[in-house]
């Protein structure tokens, strides 16, 4: 077993984030995901498979897909598909699009404003469907690349942005729910799975402070079972299996109905699999397959608000739980790491660019005064001004050239910080200067977030996590050296 890492100094990539004020010890029951939350796999290599699988099944459906690869630089999580156009969108926070590609091809400027410049990007629309989680990477690519086919007349039947959709979409449900993919993964998980040799210990932790410990996943029974073992079972001490550490497990949950549906639960009687129909109550450390979260609620005797469900996908893991039962929420986003050592790795260029956007800013107040002054000069009304307007009149081509000058300068750094992590899409929780619509879908709907379980570790099982003061644009300023204080 690893050891436990200092409690005091989690590197930034390793902290948790939190929107609410989240007290670890007012926590008595801490629900798992498992795909991309206990487990985290390689998306690359994940992705890869899944979309061979969608490729395959496409082609059984006639579909001219025999020579499309999966690319990963050509999508991102968080990206926003628009099936009325075809189109793959990055929005903002207020939903304003802000980048927009039609198959290959990138939308300039003047393009998306015709398209989006009235539009805005609301999720609870069926013409969006948001990509929640890295399983979304495959299908995403797919779409777009068929987009170009669709335009082409090269696709069967008649079929529109959105029917396409939905044909990708089935073909990805069966190739998840048909057992091909899995079988290979459980085959030689080395290739597809990131091992955290820190989870076991920030689990032992939890569950030795008294936390009730759940496993809610959708996966199927044999591929929880083999994969918890593969990446847990190692670490933990002798006499321990990962299926002592859970208080309760559920399997092919269903999630996100699990949390709004009152599906019949069954019993995993034995480690082939077998089920009965959950007769009474919810027995201490038994396996369940589907139910819902009120039988869960019910056997832990709690209330919503000391549950903590920990998960990766948007959606079905943390929107629903928080806006149906008012669980309390952990988001897993792992990239969290990467997408961190790149800023701090921009940090200088992002000194030197806020330095030139504040001399713009000057620059343009000055511009700004200059050309009411002409404009009174030249209309004759409003207080008499001391300069003449020739001398007006250059000061302000002067600006002009500064201010030229400058934007030259600024234009490469800005495009540098666009590029971060992803050359494409940039970063996942920005969009341009603001925060991008995935940031703002975390914000609403995990209390904290963090790139992975076993962050825990840092925090502690008693650990008090208190928000920042929530930021407004006419906060006074920190006044200098405030930082260093
Ligand atoms: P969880 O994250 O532990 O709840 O498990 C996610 C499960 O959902 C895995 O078994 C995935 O194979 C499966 N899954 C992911 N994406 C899809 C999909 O698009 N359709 C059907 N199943 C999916
Ligand atoms: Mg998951």
């Amino acid at each position: 077993m690893s050891p436990n890492p200092s409690p005091s100094t989690p590197p930034p990539g390793r902290r948790l984030y939190c929107n609410r004020t989240l007290n670890m010890r007012a926590i008595k029951a801490i629900g798992f995901d498992m795909d991309y939350t206990l487990i985290h796999y390689h998306p690359e290599a994940w992705e890869r498979r899944a979309y061979a699988e969608l490729r395959k099944r496409l082609a059984e459906r006639g579909f001219p897909v025999a020579d499309l690869e999966f690319d990963p630089g050509a999508v991102s999580l968080g990206l926003v598909l628009d099936l009325e156009l075809g189109n793959l969108v990055k929005a903002n926070r207020f939903g304003y699009v802000h980048q927009a590609v039609h198959g290959a091809v990138r939308l300039d400027h003047v393009a998306r404003r015709k398209v989006y410049g009235r539009v805005l990007v609301d999720l609870a629309e069926p013409r969006w469907a948001f990509q929640n989680t890295l399983f979304s990477l495959s299908e995403a690519c797919m779409y777009a690349q068929l987009v170009e086919r669709l335009d082409q007349g090269r696709l069967p039947g008649p079929l529109g942005y959105a029917g396409l959709y939905a044909v990708v979409r089935s073909s990805l449900d069966a190739a998840h729910a048909e057992g091909e993919l899995k079988a290979e993964i459980m085959a030689a998980p080395e290739r597809y799975v990131v091992l955290d040799e820190d989870l076991p210990l920030a689990l032992l932790d939890l569950k030795a402070a008294g936390k009730k410990l759940l496993l809610i996943t959708n996966s199927e029974w044999d591929y929880t079972r083999a994969m918890l073992a593969y990446v847990l079972d190692r670490h933990l001490p002798a006499g321990q299996t990962w299926e002592t550490l859970f208080d309760l497990k559920i399997v092919q949950a269903r999630k996100p109905e699990f949390f709004a549906t009152r599906h019949p639960m069954f019993e995993v009687v034995d480690a082939d699999g077998r089920l009965r129909p959950l007769v009474g109550r919810l027995r201490q450390g038994g396996t369940y397959l589907g139910g819902h979260a009120g039988l869960v609620e019910q056997h832990l005797g709690l209330d919503g608000e000391e549950i903590l469900y920990v998960g990766d996908h948007i959606f079905a893991d943390v929107h629903v739980s928080k806006s149906l039962l008012r669980w309390r929420t952990a988001l897993i986003l792992r990239q969290l790491e990467e997408e961190i050592t790149a800023l701090e790795g921009f940090r200088e260029h992002q000194a030197q660019l806020d330095a030139w956007m504040a001399e713009k800013t000057t620059l343009e107040e000055r511009q700004a005064r200059l050309r009411l002054a002409l404009q009174r000069a030249e209309l004759g009304y409003g207080p008499a001004g001391e300069r003449p307007k020739p001398e007006l009149q250059a000061e302000l081509q002067r600006l002009r050239s500064n201010l030229e000058d400058l934007d030259e300068r600024i234009a490469p750094l800005a495009r540098e910080y666009s590029e971060l992590v992803h050359p494409r899409w940039g970063l996942l929780m920005r969009a341009g200067g603001d925060k991008s619509h995935l940031a703002r879908q975390i914000e609403r709907y995990a209390d904290v977030y963090t790139s992975r379980p076993s962050n825990f570790l840092w925090q502690t099982p008693f650990g008090y996590l208190r928000a920042p003061h929530g930021g407004l644009p006419h906060d006074p300023a920190p006044q200098a050296g405030a930082e260093e204080a």
